[in-house]
């Protein structure tokens, strides 16, 4: 009997579970790079389209691991010596984790957790767990790669436009019973003509240039290895041999590459100052890979027009954290990733992998990020252990 620790994020104030306003949701059977969705063995525990993300919801997992004699412990008490998490960690053969309310698996949670085998993240995006730890100790580390990378790419285009178009604060007026269109439009663009420019165009980076190609904008990226050549001339892509050039011309830029040890703070003052004045700044990637004072000062003397994003470090974010508050953002919770559509595939992938491991059989490659001592499969091309 395998004991699987779970971390999800806390069920809604409301209660759970809440009372949904649609009835289904569309099937995906693919990503676009042809890889097929999560395919479990069996019934799912749950109904594609239900809030399954958090504490109540248990990824839909008890029912498959129960009537395999395993147990599951369902938390969202993560943080702190005396957590829920960390009194269940040290004989749990199995973590599950997610991004959105990451359990961080330290090095020196590692060390403790004896009988870790493997650490499994719910959604895509593993650097809350502590890599090099993972590889010296042995645990496999998985995700559920291009689970939830639409789900992003969509959160991604709707802050461009908010941003531009200056609509969250014009539905603010309006929510306050306003009609200053002045005051509105004043800080108001097209999008058309604009340069925008990705910082990374992997599954989330390339499917946000697809997705703006229709807006008439200039697109440009930047990341070690370019696109194939029939990709760029078909979205017209300008490619930037290093991130400073990209931004110096950008009006728009997005922050989508991974975070690891190397790229942590990467947006700092320094590429601030290289920016256009009024740029706007979207990083739906980990909040650590930017300077968060740096953001708040370029906000404020108007380098940035705006700032919008996800993500945050740490999460939760305090309620004093100076990205809830800065002006000009469009910041929300850690959600873009966790939409009830994104949800049903990231739970069914959970489950593929947790069968692939009880069985014995190997977890597909897309989905490893640590195996054997080393960075594997995904893994490989995507993270640094350094
Ligand atoms: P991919 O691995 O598909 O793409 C990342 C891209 O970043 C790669 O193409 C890589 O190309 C590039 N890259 C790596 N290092 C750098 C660098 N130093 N500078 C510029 N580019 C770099 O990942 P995804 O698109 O699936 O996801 C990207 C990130 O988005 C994830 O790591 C995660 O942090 C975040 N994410 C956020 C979610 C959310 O809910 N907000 C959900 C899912 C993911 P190359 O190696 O050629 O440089």
């Amino acid at each position: 009997m395998a004991k699987v620790l779970c971390v999800l994020y806390p069920d809604p104030v409301t209660g759970y579970p809440p009372r949904y306003v649609r009835d289904d949701i569309p099937v995906i059977t693919q990503y676009p790079n042809g890889q097929t969705v999560p395919s479990p063995q069996g019934p799912l525990g749950f109904k594609p389209g239900e809030l399954v993300g958090c504490v109540s919801g248990e990824l839909g997992l008890r029912s498959y691991l129960e009537a395999h004699g395993h147990q599951l412990v369902v938390t969202s008490d993560k943080d702190g010596a005396d957590s829920t998490f960390d009194k269940h960690l040290v004989d749990a053969d199995v973590v599950i984790s997610q991004p959105f309310w990451p359990a961080y698996l330290t090095a020196e949670r590692i060390a403790k957790a004896k009988k870790l085998k493997l650490a499994l993240t719910a959604g895509i995006g593993s650097d809350h767990v502590d890599l090099k730890a993972a590889a010296a100790h042995g645990v496999t580390v998985a995700e559920e790669t291009f689970s939830n990378s639409i789900s992003v790419a969509e959160h991604v285009v709707m802050m461009v436009l908010s941003l531009v178009r200056n609509y969250l604060p014009a539905h603010q007026y309006a929510v306050n019973g306003g009609w200053n269109i002045a005051d509105c439009v004043s800080r108001s663009y097209d999008l058309e003509g604009m340069h925008f420019g990705t910082l990374g165009a992997g599954r989330i980076g390339l499917a946000v240039l697809r997705r703006l190609k229709p807006f008439d904008v200039k697109l440009h990226y930047y990341q070690r290895h370019r696109l194939a050549p029939e990709v760029e001339a078909e979205l017209g892509l300008i490619h930037h041999e290093t991130p400073e050039d990209l931004v110096k011309v950008c009006d728009i830029i997005n922050l989508q590459m991974p975070l690891y040890p190397s790229t942590e703070g990467f947006f700092n003052e320094r590429m601030l100052s290289l920016v256009k004045r009024g740029a706007y700044l979207i990083n739906t990637a980990r909040g650590a890979l930017c300077d968060r004072d740096a953001i708040v000062k370029a906000l404020e003397s108007g380098q940035l027009a705006g700032y919008a994003g996800d993500v945050w470090f740490p999460q939760p974010a305090p309620v004093d954290h100076p990205w809830r508050t800065m002006p000009y953002n469009g910041m929300t919770p850690h959600i873009s990733g966790s939409s009830l559509s994104g949800q049903a595939r990231y739970a069914a992938g959970t489950l593929e992998i947790l069968q692939c491991f009880f069985e014995g059989k190997p977890i597909r490659p897309e989905y490893l990020i640590v195996d054997g001592g080393n960075l594997a499969g995904t893994g490989a091309s995507s993270y640094k252990l350094s």
